[in-house]
């Protein structure tokens, strides 16, 4: 079974909003295990949309459409659909009570062209919508299944999750059960090469890596009758995976994320972390302290932006700013053990570097960046060299700070404590 997905919209075509629906979407269905080969956006056009429509009624069994829904002129999907199925539309009482609730409900006023939503293809099936009034719409007719989903982001996935997934693993007769391994510190070509054998592995489970910054999540996905027996498919291959990459492997656990797991490893480990920052001048701690319960661990930090304040604050001697510079190694790791000693922290992470976009050299160009850490006294600093605008830069500096303090704290403990959890 193959789906594809069409986002309907002129604002998606100019790049006045981002196509969220389509990353949305497109995970959830590599979650499910159905392959999606074809994703479109098309305007609010009549002509255009179906003849999009057309082609993906040709060539895929499942077709799930995002947006224009509504009740103004220029939303059109349902009109167009059901003209190209060859399907009346029909007024759907029980998506007019729904509508007219809504509205008196939030003590608005609505205006006729709102029953337009609650006009159905005939023979459709209605999906109720809980979050705003442009209901779904389910038409299957010779062997394709077609979804009429609204386009606000927040209507979209409440209807995916209660009322789509149910109808798609009911057509397959499958159950989907998936995992997410989550991994740092390694690149994705990397990856792609230890698990070579697992991702091209055809068969009842797959196996598909996803490149995020300084991040490769690998989603291992498995379909059987039940979940109990999708789940006996996951499991093992989680296990090579854990085995091929050992600490490198964070979290096997959906929501987790880096600096969550370098929180929990700092709260395990009874470790206080203070930060230091140049370039990123603060983005450490805010992703820190995006962690609830943080405070446990994070109680000050420092910017030090000019050499002045390097100086001052953490203590960097200026005899190693004139010899080596502010980006270098000898600065932050002066400026880890200058912070770690202010802040009474047993953990310490600086950051200097060149964001840009002036201020390089041919010895340090834009996107050098240096990375300290201390833990308890013992100082690993390291060299980067990022490419990309000055916001790139320091946002990977972010990143790579995190997968270096995780890396420092496993060092320190002789890789003891393993940061991510056994569930799979
Ligand atoms: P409405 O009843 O609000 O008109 P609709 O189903 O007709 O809903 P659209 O008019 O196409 O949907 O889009 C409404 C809003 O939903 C857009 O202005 C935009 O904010 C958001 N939206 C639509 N499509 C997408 C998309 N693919 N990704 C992210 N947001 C989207
Ligand atoms: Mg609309």
């Amino acid at each position: 079974m193959t789906a594809e997905t069409i986002f309907v919209g002129t604002e998606i075509l100019l790049g006045n909003i981002v196509n969220t629906n389509g990353a949305y979407l497109a995970g959830e269905l590599a979650k499910l295990g159905i392959p999606t080969y074809y994703q479109s956006v098309v305007g609010d056009n009549k002509e255009r949309l179906s003849e999009v429509f057309k082609t993906s009624l040709n060539r895929s069994d499942v077709i799930i459409l995002s947006g224009g829904l509504g009740p103004t002129q220029d939303d059109i999907t349902k009109e167009t659909v059901s003209e190209v199925m060859g399907k009346k539309l029909l007024l759907d009482e029980d998506s007019k009570r729904r509508i007219v609730d809504y509205f008196e409900k939030r003590g608005r006023v609505m205006t006729d062209n709102n029953f337009k939503q609650a006009m159905i293809p005939e023979g459709a099936k209605v999906l109720d919508n809980d979050n705003g009034t442009a209901p779904g719409v389910v038409i299957e007719d010779n062997g394709k299944m077609v979804i009429l989903l609204p386009g606000p982001p927040k209507e979209l996935s409440a209807m995916f999750e209660s009322k789509v997934i149910p109808l798609l693993s009911a057509k397959t007769g499958q159950t989907f059960y998936s995992s997410m391994v989550k991994i740092c510190g390694r690149s994705e070509s990397e990856i792609a090469e230890v698990l070579d054998d697992l991702i091209n592995m055809t068969g009842e489970v797959t196996v598909a890596p996803y490149a995020k910054e300084c991040e490769v999540h690998v989603r291992v996905t498995a379909s059987g009758p039940d979940e109990k027996s999708a789940k006996k498919l996951v499991k093992p291959v989680v296990k090579t995976i854990k085995t091929r990459l050992g600490n490198s492997i964070y979290s096997t656990e959906e929501d987790m994320t880096l600096e969550k797991s370098v929180v929990d490893l700092l709260i395990a480990n009874d470790l206080t972390i203070t930060t230091v920052e140049s370039c990123t001048g603060g983005l450490v701690a805010g992703r820190l302290i995006n962690v609830p319960g943080v405070s446990d661990v994070y109680k000050s930090g420092y910017v030090t932006y000019s050499n002045k304040a390097k100086r001052k604050i953490v203590g960097v001697k200026k005899s190693t700013l004139e010899k080596h510079g502010a980006v270098s190694h000898q600065t932050v790791k002066e400026m880890c053990l200058g912070a770690a000693f202010a802040a009474k922290a047993d953990v310490s992470i600086a950051t200097s570097g060149i964001a840009g976009p002036d201020g390089g050299t041919p010895e340090k160009p834009v996107g050098t960046v240096f990375i300290g850490c201390n833990v308890c006294g013992e100082v690993i600093t390291k060299e980067y060299r990022f490419t990309g605008n000055r916001e790139k830069i320091r946002s990977f500096t972010v990143s790579e700070a995190l997968v270096l303090l995780r890396e420092c704290i496993l060092k320190y403990y002789g890789q003891k404590t393993f940061g991510g959890s056994d569930n799979v």
